[in-house]
């Protein structure tokens, strides 16, 4: 036998076991994006590389060391998206979007990053996101989370959920605060671990995102970024934690939270979960004023989130939400002479007739108790059976494959009873 070919590392197949619930998650999302009027938008999977290593920051974790970045056949440094924020500002930007007007858009798909896979962090992995231009306000951060809060209620998971949030103030007020806890770290690079010690120079507000406990002790001590907020990201912080009140949307005010990605600015936010071990953020986002002015446009306000799609497929198996509609309704046995053929018209006409009916057809043969069987593996409620009597009679056997009573009808009746079904 020929050596079999698997997939990447890191990169999954999404199973027709799988795929009802990933339908559901997907399907619940776009519902509710819909109820706030967001329109979806749909980029490329590959960018230039500089569009990424310009927006995400040169020396954050994504840009640094886990990005799939290749030359194409022309020699162009070409990037497979490792998120969505940076293709949805240059599209923005390139067709006129964003100048002058707002724009609430969605969009989802996969995304690519070379980390170690591990449960909940894969190299290819899926994500849904929203971004929202042209507004500065903190009422549309608000919304951004009511919508998120929303879409937890609506896929059962908003008991294992919670918010954290925080503001990191304009690039100015963290320019001086990055001063200050340089200077506080620089008491401590003994002790610091290699990574802190490297992003001590590069990125150091990324230090405060450390795992390693001994540094966060550390860290009590370390000047507050709430010390060095400017009085505009002020106020919209306490704008946004009154609207959210009012909502009645709880939330801790983790003033270490300072996210990856290097476009941020006032408002971060992020939904996480006790119900994954170590990858617990589902969702996270904030204000990004200053990226499309930086990736070439009109400095216009800008604010979004983006959740991992695997991680909340994943929270639905851990909780067991995991009651999805079964792909197939009725079930079409045939047997004897020339029933095939009968039995796929038959089915035809049930499509026509009842919309959102999912009739599977059994193919090959063999005898009813085969086919029965067949019909309850593919999860179908009703079978029905077309034998030559029935054929000629114009009639049908209809099966309740859950209480097992069968009744002869004639065909013209069936689709008003399996409309019941729907
Ligand atoms: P983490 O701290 O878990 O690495 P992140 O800050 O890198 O997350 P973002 O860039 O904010 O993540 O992406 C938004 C969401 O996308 C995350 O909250 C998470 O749910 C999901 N996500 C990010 N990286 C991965 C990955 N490698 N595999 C699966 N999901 C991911
Ligand atoms: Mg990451």
């Amino acid at each position: 036998m020929a050596k079999q070919i698997q997939a990447i590392r890191g990169m999954n197949d999404c199973l027709p076991s799988q795929s009802p619930l990933w339908q559901k998650v997907e399907g619940t999302i776009k519902q509710v994006v819909s109820a706030y009027g967001y329109s979806e938008v749909r980029m490329p999977i590959v960018e230039s590389t500089h569009l990424f290593s310009r927006a995400i920051g040169e020396v954050t974790d994504v840009v640094e060391k886990e990005m799939y970045t290749f030359d194409d056949r022309n020699g162009d440094s070409l990037t497979l998206r490792p998120e969505g924020t940076a293709g949805c500002v240059r599209a923005g930007i390139q067709n006129g979007l964003l100048y002058n007007q707002e724009q609430r858009l969605w969009y989802a798909g996969p995304m690519f990053r070379h980390e170690r896979p591990q449960k909940g962090r894969y190299r290819q992995f899926h994500q849904f996101g929203v971004e929202v231009f042209g507004l500065n306000g903190p009422d549309v951060d608000a919304e951004l989370i009511m919508m998120t809060a929303r879409l937890w209620r609506e896929l059962g998971i908003d008991k294992h959920v919670r918010l954290e949030l925080n503001s990191i103030g304009s690039l100015e007020a963290r320019a001086n605060y990055r001063q200050a806890l340089v200077a506080f770290l620089e008491q401590y690079v003994e002790v610091l671990d290699d990574d802190c010690k490297r992003r001590m120079h590069t990125n150091p507000l990324r230090v405060l995102d450390t795992k390693n406990m001994a540094i966060q002790e550390i860290l009590r001590g370390a000047p507050k970024l709430s010390d060095y907020l400017d009085e505009e990201s002020k106020q919209h912080f306490a704008g946004l934690c009154e609207l959210l009140d009012a909502a009645g949307i709880e939330y801790q005010v983790n003033e270490r939270l300072v996210r990856g990605l290097d476009y941020y600015n006032r408002t971060v936010f992020e939904w996480i979960t006790e119900s994954l071990g170590a990858q617990g953020t589902v969702c996270g986002g904030g204000r990004y004023d200053g990226l499309v002015e930086q990736l070439g446009g009109k400095a216009t306000p800008a604010v979004g989130f983006a959740m991992g799609l695997e991680r909340l497929v994943l929270m639905m198996e851990t909780l067991a939400l995991t009651d999805v509609r079964r792909p197939v309704d009725v079930y079409m046995v045939t047997a004897g002479e020339g029933t095939m053929m009968a039995g796929m018209k038959l089915a035809e006409q049930l499509r026509e007739e009842v919309p959102g009916l999912r009739v599977m057809s059994h193919f090959g043969g063999g005898s009813f108790k085969k086919q029965f069987k067949r019909a309850d593996n593919a999860g179908a409620v009703v079978a029905l059976v077309l034998g030559e009597n029935e054929i000629a009679e114009n009639n049908v056997v209809v099966k309740d494959l859950r209480g097992g009573e069968q009744i002869t009808m004639s065909q013209d009746e069936v689709a008003a009873k399996l409309a019941e079904l729907i």
